[in-house]
């Protein structure tokens, strides 16, 4: 017996390869406009702006390898991207302490409702509504950084219906992941089970029911994911 008013939700859980463990996902953490070609793509100037993020809601996280089209959009897209799990945290991280920190990686997707994401960037309102979607960070199992290594090249792809949409390299990447652990360190104090989406290479483009995106990153391999 609890004195809980109702029961709580459990943590978010994703799978770790190659084993039957669960990952307890804290909060999510996704940065912006991080590699140059997709900046470009966004009308922005990719040498002049320093790091900036969003979050989504732990339980958008999804592994269910289907993405429900969300509400109130007509222009959803999709966003190929490297998530990176952390183990431990902690507030003012230097590089080293912050590639301490990560337990893994994972191949993820930052699914958006463009549409309202651009209307709210017009009005300089926040982007909950284009971001925190239900199921909008469809992520595969994460791979343990002893078994991968340091992924700091590598392939990043994103293929719509067998096309390839997105092709970049994780070198591309304007903040590299220990810069983006660091940066964030200094203001929010991480944790286990944080994950941080990395940013997205260029070539982002619109979902419609039925497509089938499939996403892959050189070291992790890749995930399959269906819209309905
Ligand atoms: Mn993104």
């Amino acid at each position: 017996m609890t004195n809980f008013v109702f029961d709580p939700a459990p943590r978010p859980a994703l799978p770790v390869a190659g084993s039957d463990l669960l990952f307890p996902a804290r909060r999510v953490y996704c940065i912006g406009r991080n590699y140059a070609a997709h900046a470009i793509e966004m009308g922005h100037d990719p040498d002049r702006e320093a790091p900036f993020f969003f979050q989504k809601n732990p339980d958008n996280l999804n592994a269910s390898g289907r993405f429900a089209y969300p509400s109130q959009s007509r222009d959803v897209h999709f966003e190929a991207e490297l998530a990176v799990c952390l183990k431990s945290g902690g507030t003012g991280l230097d590089l080293d302490a912050a590639m301490g920190a990560v337990f893994g990686y994972a191949v993820a997707l930052d699914m958006t409702r463009r549409d309202l994401q651009g209307a709210q960037k017009k009005a300089g309102r926040p982007w909950e509504i284009g971001k925190a979607v239900e199921g909008s960070a469809p992520i595969g199992p994460i791979h343990r950084i002893e078994e991968t290594g340091v992924l700091e090249r590598g392939a990043i792809t994103l293929d719509l219906n067998g096309d390839r949409q997105q092709s970049g390299d994780l070198d591309q990447m304007i903040w590299k992941v220990p810069e983006i652990i660091a940066y964030l360190s200094e203001y929010f104090e991480l944790a286990a089970g944080d994950v941080i989406l990395t940013g997205t290479p260029a070539g982002v483009g619109a979902v419609a029911r039925g497509d089938v995106m499939d996403v892959a990153i050189d070291g992790l391999g890749g995930i399959r994911v269906t819209v309905d």
